[in-house]
């Protein structure tokens, strides 16, 4: 049944995989890897300048997922690290909002209704409530000009000036967003823990996730990425490391996968080596066995 989770308690698992000679071969690459999730960039993500996708490339990406039996569910695009929704200077935040506002829109072309993407930062020009009111108005132009497609936050670890780094400061964006039934949280795991979240004991795991809830509210949850983390918690630094061999280790992940919170939404790999994708999937899906 292609990558159909079955009863594997709707937990859709996999990880940012690569779509090197266009967005087509990323399910194809998900699914060499045993993946029932993946993310992928829509467009090169360290450049500005990005050819509009043709009409072969779309035809060959939904013909790709349904084949592979991927849908939209299950897949988590990433926009470009180079777009800053709250921008502190004119010029530079109207970059950022048309650059995003195309990444939309290629989503919505490939048929796919989430677009991950991190908040933005204040670069110390501006204070921290005013780059959250940018992001949000950024969010409301791009919902505007696109259809169907949710605005994904990502939550940060708070390196440099980044936003996003503490729950209120999703909980304002959230808030400041006209369209609530298209705005959505990520959670990423190194990010929370790199924040000052604990994940890594029973209890601060449910402690964080219960605040969350309280904060955000799971019901904003639209996605999660699996990392383990290089830094100690507070570190306020973004170092991804495989699952397992981090300061977040592998019971994190085990509580994470048995976690009924997380049913029905991508569940997505960043970590280092790309090598152990496919055996970290492995890993993950028999800790929800167990
Ligand atoms: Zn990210
Ligand atoms: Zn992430």
């Amino acid at each position: 049944m292609g990558n159909d989770p079955e009863n594997e308690n709707m937990k859709y698992i996999g990880a940012h995989v690569s779509a090197a000679g266009g967005v087509q071969n990323a399910p194809l690459n998900a699914q060499k890897i045993g993946a029932t999730a993946f993310a992928l960039f829509t467009r090169n993500q360290r450049q500005w300048a990005s050819r509009p996708l043709t009409d072969e490339s779309i035809r060959q990406f939904k013909k790709n997922c349904a084949d592979t039996g991927y849908t939209p569910d299950q897949i988590l695009p990433h926009d470009s690290y180079l777009i800053n929704l709250g921008h502190p200077e004119p010029a530079a935040l109207e970059k950022s909002r048309r650059a995003f506002i195309d990444e939309m829109h290629r989503c919505q072309q490939l048929g796919l209704k989430y677009l991950n993407f991190h908040p933005g930062s204040h670069l110390r020009k501006i204070s921290e409530a005013e780059c959250l009111a940018r992001i949000a108005e950024s969010i409301n132009l791009a919902l505007d000009r696109t259809t169907g497609v949710t605005a994904v936050i990502e939550n940060t670890a708070g390196q440099g000036t980044n936003m996003g780094h503490r729950f209120e400061h999703l909980a304002a964006i959230v808030a400041a967003v006209g369209d609530r039934t298209r705005v959505g949280v990520c959670l990423d795991t190194c990010h929370t823990f790199s924040a000052g979240y604990d994940l890594t004991t029973p209890d601060g795991y449910e402690k964080t996730m219960a605040l969350f809830n309280e904060v955000v509210g799971v019901t904003y949850l639209r996605g999660l990425h699996l990392n383990d983390g290089k830094k100690t918690m507070g570190s306020r630094v973004d170092r991804h490391a495989s699952l397992g061999q981090g300061t977040l280790g592998l019971e994190t992940f085990r509580r994470i996968v048995n976690d009924p919170r997380f049913d029905g939404i991508p569940m997505i790999l960043e970590t280092p080596d790309d090598g152990l994708w496919a055996e970290e999937i492995r890993m993950l899906k028999a800790m929800m066995a167990d």
